[in-house]
């Protein structure tokens, strides 16, 4: 068995699923993978985290300042920022695996804009943000007092009238409930979002400041 992989598995395996492994440790991971079932079994596990992580981009990603010098440190100054960057995901997807934690680390530092919220259905809290994608905004809503076991439609309205579905959630009654709902407008085009539940009455709206 190579020990040196196996030592270091936690970020070379990591780094392997990743696809950011140069020679020589290329080689001798996948050396090692031939002898090592324990090491074939973590690249298992890791390549649905891998895979989800692709559309990362390892520069917005934001990794708290002990991971970071942790990983610095074992890896040496001398070994360039791109493998720092590409361990330091490693290490997260590990951390993905061992506990779940690491997800919060690898939020996307897209800036929040909080919206106010004009609340219609008794019993309900809510509060709202909006992440401005690329592709569309994203709306985070936090609430509570939505009827438990009723499905609730999101949509966003647009400057041009329109409605589009940002898609839905099931009310979770007294337990605090935070979703995220995507929708294909962007925000420059987005002028609201109108929260309704299953007999289409209006549980809440938001009117977005003009972008
Ligand atoms: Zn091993």
């Amino acid at each position: 068995m190579n020990d040196f992989v196996h030592q270091r598995r936690t970020d070379l395996l990591g780094a392997y699923v990743l696809d950011h492994l140069a020679e020589p440790e290329l080689t001798a991971v996948r050396d090692h993978l031939d002898a090592c079932a324990d090491c074939r079994r973590t690249v298992a596990e890791l390549t649905p985290v891998a895979r989800a992580l692709s559309g990362v981009n390892a520069d917005d990603v934001t990794v708290p300042a002990h991971l970071e010098e942790l990983v610095v440190r074992r890896v040496g100054a001398h070994r360039g920022r791109r493998l720092r960057r590409s361990l330091l995901l490693a290490a997260a997807a590990a951390a993905v695996i061992a506990g779940g934690a690491a997800w919060w680390y690898l939020r996307p530092t897209a800036p929040l804009e909080p919206v106010a919220l004009v609340l219609q259905a008794p019993g309900v809290t809510a509060e709202a943000s909006l992440v401005p994608h690329t592709w569309g905004v994203e709306i985070k809503l936090d609430g509570q007092g939505f009827v438990s076991g009723q499905t609730y439609r999101v949509a966003v309205t647009g400057t041009d009238g329109s409605e589009v579905s940002a898609g839905s959630f099931i009310g979770t009654g007294e337990n605090p409930m935070r979703c995220n709902l995507n929708s294909s407008v962007l925000r420059a085009n987005a002028s609201g979002l109108v929260v309704r539940d299953a007999a289409g009455t209006v549980a809440l709206t938001s009117t977005f400041p003009r972008r």
